[in-house]
């Protein structure tokens, strides 16, 4: 069943045969709300985006995935944040529930967004608590809904389920830090298990394996470790593994002007077959 909440988010369900796998887009959306209201530069908060990495791994269904993709930018409320990543220098009054700030969140990058990268203030203007609640309530609670049901339900039909979370990194324009550019090389993908406790290390392994094979360089945790979406629902004693993906955006766009480059269709192919091989890996381990 394919699923779809305008301006929030798509999924699609297997065709055919299901396998146990997941796979979801949250920072690709590009569909900016009325009422985003933000004054850092439009070209610049753009680069935010994990553009086209939904296309890369919407063809989950043909490989007996599950696929989702948030249609929202992350800019506005990041699916990839704590509901307690609240940054009070943003809000008008007093925020009324836990506050647990992330590393992420010094840099202005919490669960809404205080800085644009590198440097921009996103308003000219404090956020009232009910606009944050509103974007939490209609954007961002969908989306783990969504994602959270889709896990228990695979886990509930094949004993064990193995969720890719996809992103890309910049190459430029970007402090070191933050970037994929690893003592002055680039790094083609990072995947990222927040040390081992996301998912079972065979199938980190396996991913980098894959990838590898195809070519690609490939770090692990260093320098993305992964976020909120591969911690929240992940437990790989009991069978729920979540790992993320961070394809460096040079290989398949012009980070400068936004566009796809030529490399894009190999790269879409060599995804068609990491999702074949990872269908083959889950299918062998739940037997
Ligand atoms: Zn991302």
């Amino acid at each position: 069943m394919n699923t779809a909440i305008p301006g929030v988010l798509y999924a699609k369900s297997p065709n055919g045969a299901a396998a146990p796998l997941v796979f979801d887009s949250p920072h690709s959306g590009t569909e900016y709300p009325a009422d985003f209201d933000f004054v850092a530069p439009r070209a610049v908060v753009r680069k935010a985006e994990d553009s086209f990495v939904d296309e890369l791994f919407q063809d989950a269904p043909d490989y007996g995935g599950y696929f989702q993709a948030a249609l929202f930018p992350r800019s506005y409320i990041d699916p990839n944040r704590s509901l307690q990543d609240i940054d009070a220098r943003l809000l008008d009054d007093v925020w009324p529930d836990v506050i647990s700030l992330s590393e992420k969140s010094r840099y202005g990058h919490g669960l809404v967004w205080r800085l644009c990268p590198p440097n921009h203030a996103m308003y000219d203007r404090k956020l009232g608590v009910d606009e944050v609640r509103r974007r939490i309530d209609a954007y961002w609670r969908p989306y783990h809904d969504l994602l959270q049901d889709t896990l228990s339900a695979v886990l509930r039909d094949f004993g064990q389920v193995w969720h890719l979370n996809c992103h890309s990194m910049p190459a430029t324009g970007v402090p070191r830090a933050m970037s994929g550019v690893i003592g002055g090389r680039a790094v083609d993908i990072v995947l990222g298990d927040r040390d081992g406790t996301t998912c079972a290390p065979a199938f980190t392994q396996f991913v980098s394996e894959t990838l590898r094979g195809m070519g690609y360089s490939v770090r692990i945790n260093d320098p993305y470790k992964g976020v909120e979406l591969v911690r929240a629902y992940s437990d790989p004693k009991a069978g729920r593994n979540s790992l993320q993906i961070e394809i460096s955006r040079a290989i398949y766009m012009n980070e400068v002007t936004g566009e796809r480059n030529g490399g894009f269709d190999a790269l879409r192919g060599d995804m068609g077959r990491l999702m074949a091989a990872m269908r083959d890996f889950a299918t062998a381990t739940v037997g």
